[in-house]
């Protein structure tokens, strides 16, 4: 039998969908372009150190949906891991996200909640009603100080360009809190896979009714003998980018090791501007139940992606909203190709968001075609 199922890609989204379509009976091949599967949560170890590596950067598994944490559970153990960020600025260490510590830290008190909470509105910009910039929603709920010390630099660092230029909703994903809850997910799971994330992805593609061809760049042809073709590579890459280029920030990563403990923790911020990376991540602390000598860190540093580079985070300014529209609108026209995930869809999904589309986006098919048989 033939694969009448092509996946392009084998990140998370195509490995769920391609796992649902197998356990349904399609026969389903996977290709994938770079020499591993899991994409950008892929996790090697470290053959010097034994670390455990995030390579693409750090990826903390967080979620309020019940299902998906099963899910993930069920394809590989994960240990209790809480995020808690740490976060430079003018010469000092602080707590992140913003908590009771990190206000009455920066501003030498020692506020109670209520208080705190007072404090910090009396500085807030209250004439803004309804922010919709990045930096009139700091302005609106941090005020001018932390949002100096701690969001503006970073940002711009982060996504090349003033907070004014960015939407509201990128700081809506951190909270601030008025109590010392250091945390920074406020989700009911959260964890870390036991054995890094590319052992989860090769068990959820560990079916007999699936193909990985790892090394293979996706060729129109491919999709000639297949009924239909997930694509999670770039939606306007389908499309040889005929209409234009969606804009990406891409990073580097300056790795480097040392004997011992680096940085006391996982995650440090740089929120100087004058630094000209945004953090430094010691991958041995994302995996506190292991003991290494050694370890790896990561300088990250956020520039334009290039059409050689691996994009990361898509930006989604004013101008990119319209292109989007129309690759979209191209997209939903087009039978036989559903595109998914990060990539496809051209959205910054964390993963649980994407594991819960792609199941979705399986069983939505899977019931089409069940449908169209039935007529
Ligand atoms: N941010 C910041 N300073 C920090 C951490 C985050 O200004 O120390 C901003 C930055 O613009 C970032 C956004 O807040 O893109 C959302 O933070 P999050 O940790 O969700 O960033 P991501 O997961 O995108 O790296």
């Amino acid at each position: 039998m033939g694969k009448d199922i092509l996946i392009v890609g084998a990140g998370l989204s195509g490995a769920v969908i391609g796992r649902e379509l197998a356990e349904a009976g399609h026969s389903v091949r996977i290709v994938e372009a770079r020499d591993h599967i899991a994409g950008n949560c892929h996790t090697e170890r470290c053959p010097e150190t034994g670390v455990m590596v995030h390579v693409y950067g750090p990826h903390i598994f967080h979620t309020d949906d019940t299902g998906v944490w099963d899910y993930v559970n069920a394809h590989m153990r994960f240990l209790p891991y809480k995020n808690r960020v740490k976060a430079q600025s003018g010469g000092r260490v602080f707590s992140l996200p913003i908590n009771l510590l990190t206000i009455n830290q920066f501003f030498g008190q020692t506020l109670r909640p209520a208080e705190a909470r007072a404090f910090i509105e009396a500085q807030a910009d209250t004439t803004i009603e309804d922010p919709q910039t990045f930096e009139e929603q700091a302005l609106r709920f941090v005020g001018p100080a932390l949002y100096e010390a701690f969001f503006k630099g970073y940002t711009q660092k982060q996504w090349g360009c003033h907070p004014r230029e960015l939407p509201a909703a990128i700081l809506k994903r951190l909270p601030v809190r008025f109590n010392y809850d250091d945390d920074y997910f406020a989700h009911r799971h959260q964890g870390m896979p036991e054995g890094g994330y590319t052992e989860m992805v090769a068990s959820i593609l560990d079916h007999p009714g699936i193909e990985v061809a790892l090394n293979t760049p996706y060729a129109p042809d491919m999709a000639d003998d297949a009924d239909h073709v997930f694509w999670s590579g770039p939606l306007d890459a389908y499309f040889g980018h005929d209409l234009g280029r969606l804009g990406y920030r891409t990073l580097d990563f300056e790795r480097f090791t040392e004997q011992g403990d680096y940085q006391g923790c996982a995650v440090m911020n740089y929120c100087d501007a004058e630094v000209p990376f945004t953090r430094i991540t010691e991958h041995k602390h994302f995996a506190p139940w292991e003991t290494h000598e050694g370890s790896v860190m990561y300088r990250e540093f956020s520039r334009a992606c290039g059409p050689d580079d691996i994009p990361y985070y898509p930006i989604r300014q004013v101008e990119e909203k319209t292109l989007l529209r129309d690759y979209v609108t191209r997209a939903e026209t087009l039978a036989g190709v559903t595109f998914v995930g990060r990539l496809g869809t051209y959205r910054y999904l964390d993963m649980d968001v994407t594991i819960r589309e792609a199941l979705d986006t399986a069983r939505h098919f899977l019931r089409s075609r069940a449908g169209n048989k039935a007529m």
